[in-house]
């Protein structure tokens, strides 16, 4: 019984691994497919800053245009001031310049203004592709580990499998249903448990004095009355 219990250890090992295997079957694409919809959306907000600035550089290119058409009205209003003869054409001649000056005003703050915003935006285009370029080796390297991992998952379950047939025909029958009966039932599939300084290794309960004494004799099946795993006595984890 003592080598049942012990291969039952091992077994449990090998069913942890298999399981984690089992998981990254589904993980792992589910993993990738996140990693790259974060490139994605990373991209599509470069692209987006990357429209704004070319958007402020037309508008200005526009601003300015308008302001060339402005000055140049504004100076030929200012040139009829001289040939005007009666006052009320003066007073109307001057308001049209005083309008004009306005709009070129206006013009001039709006360039500068997105002169400003065009170096704030530039500059912010530029940390972002900076970061994107390195946030994307880092996803790319990810992927690919995935990938060659996803690769070889079914032969290292094979492998893990192989293993655990060997273990299991040296399990009496009775642990070893035991053992398959408790895995399905217990959360994480954990059915079997070495004791650990007088605990269950599983849910970490203190055992009594007397559970502990019979399970040192290693002749039969025990169970943690609490969370139901098996215990098992390995000498070399009591310390
Ligand atoms: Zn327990």
């Amino acid at each position: 019984m003592k080598e049942s219990l012990h291969r039952l250890l091992e077994l449990q090992e090998i069913d942890k691994e298999i399981s984690i295997l089992e998981r990254s079957k589904e993980e792992f694409p589910d993993e990738i497919e996140r990693l790259k919809s974060e490139l994605e959306s990373a991209r599509k907000s470069i692209q987006e800053t990357e429209e704004r600035v070319t958007e402020l550089e037309s508008g200005r290119r526009a601003m300015e245009g308008e302001l060339e058409t402005i000055s140049e009205d504004l100076k030929k209003h200012q040139d009829r001031l001289y040939e005007v003869k009666s006052n009320r054409e003066y007073d109307a001649l001057q308001l049209e310049i005083e309008s004009l000056g306005n709009r070129k005003d206006e013009q001039e703050t709006g360039i500068l203004q997105s002169i400003e915003d065009h170096e704030d935006l530039s500059g912010k285009l530029n940390e972002d592709k900076s970061a994107f370029s390195q946030r994307e080796t880092e996803i790319q390297e990810r992927i690919d580990d995935l990938k060659s991992k996803l690769g070889s998952v079914e032969g290292d379950i094979k492998g893990w499998m192989n293993k655990r047939k060997k273990i299991e025909n040296g399990i009496e029958a009775p642990a070893l249903s035991s053992y398959n009966r408790i895995r399905r039932m217990v959360k994480g599939g954990i059915a079997a448990v070495a004791i650990k300084k007088g605990a269950c290794g599983g849910c970490f309960r203190q055992l009594s004095p007397q559970l502990l004494v019979e399970a040192r004799r290693t002749d039969k099946l025990l169970r943690c009355e609490n969370c139901g795993r098996m215990l098992i006595w390995k000498d070399e984890v009591l310390v």
